[in-house]
């Protein structure tokens, strides 16, 4: 006798942000790539990031289009990291895909990672091949962060790998139970392991739009993923607070040893204003390191949530 198991369910997860001119032609990409893997049941979770354009207006016309598709809408912009987390709480998939609307993640790989997955991976990653398509000053800087992150934090973050990547549900379950607020997923994904597995491609240009990252977001992303992972910044102050009061305490020493031998000089300003300006510039990037800490203390220990959702259009509860 044949027993009908429930298939298997893919999610895959989709933050949007003014992505209007492009979703057409990615729902069309992924519904091909979805149509190949005909074993397995899926959803495809939107999440319209407070979008200003008509993201979620064709978001909901999708919904229409095919019943697999979810949305889900914020309250307003919160962020790349924060809509993820909508998308990954929403999911309710055996398997979950991030994947950004902007087509730079080729969905085809989909396949791959899928393959991947049921031959035992936890983790499927999906890893840049080259950055061509990156300016080289970004390249240079990106590759310096992730140097200095793995350097002096807890766990290593795989380089050029994004969000783009394969999690069995168990991962999902346990990015869940992590409580913080502040979310640095590239972080949260490596802090919590298990059995992981790698798949190359190449970064496609942006189809249409423009990327919203732009160098302050990505300095700001850098901060949170050293802050939130490291807690070195705030100990080597210790370090060079020693080195540089043991060579003040020398120099001042020898000052002292040459007044007596040789009596004193015509005291020079230039020297004093440099040391006062230098120890003055070290106080204060030891209290801003305490302030980037002391910051995310304060925002964790507000508990607000790390979204709100306005509205879910289509799935389960179907509003469309
Ligand atoms: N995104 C988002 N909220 C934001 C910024 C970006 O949901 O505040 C989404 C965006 O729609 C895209 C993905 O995150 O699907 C990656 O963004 P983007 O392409 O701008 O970043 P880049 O590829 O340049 O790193
Ligand atoms: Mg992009």
């Amino acid at each position: 006798m044949h027993i009908n198991t429930p298939k298997q369910c893919l999610s895959i997860v989709v933050p949007c942000f003014n992505e209007g001119s492009g979703l057409d032609a990615f729902f069309s990409r992924v519904e091909s790539v979805v149509s190949k893997l005909e074993k397995y049941d899926y959803e495809i979770v939107c999440i319209d990031d407070g979008s200003r354009d008509n993201t979620l207006e064709i978001l909901c016309r999708q919904v229409t289009l095919n019943s697999h598709i979810v949305v889900l809408e914020l309250s307003r912009n919160f962020g790349k990291e924060a809509a993820l987390t909508a998308g990954l709480d929403a999911a309710r998939g055996d398997a979950v895909i991030p994947l950004d609307a902007d087509l730079q993640h080729p969905p085809e790989l989909i396949i791959e990672m899928v393959r991947r997955w049921e031959s035992g991976s936890d983790v499927v990653l999906a890893r840049r091949k080259s950055r061509e398509i990156d300016r080289p000053v970004q390249r240079l800087v990106t590759q310096w962060f992730y140097r200095l992150h793995n350097w002096i934090s807890e766990c290593t973050i795989p380089r050029d790998v994004g969000d783009f990547r394969l999690m069995d549900k168990r991962v999902v379950e346990a990015l869940k139970c992590l409580p913080e607020r502040r979310r640095f997923m590239k972080g949260l994904f490596a802090w919590v392991g298990f059995r992981q597995s790698v798949v190359e491609f190449v970064a496609e240009p942006r189809r249409s739009g423009q990327s919203s990252f732009n160098a302050r977001r990505l300095w700001a992303l850098a901060l949170e993923g050293i802050t939130s992972f490291s807690t070195v910044p705030l100990s080597v102050w210790v370090y060079i607070g020693f080195t540089v009061a043991t060579v003040s305490l020398i120099s001042g020493c020898w000052i002292i040893i040459k007044t007596l031998a040789f009596g004193s000089d015509v005291p020079g300003y230039a020297s004093l204003l440099t040391a006062v300006l230098f120890l003055g510039g070290i106080q204060l990037m030891g209290i801003g390191v305490l302030g980037e800490y002391i910051g995310r203390i304060y925002s964790e220990s507000k508990q607000r949530p790390v979204y709100i959702v306005r509205q879910r259009y289509g799935g389960r509860n179907q509003n469309v």
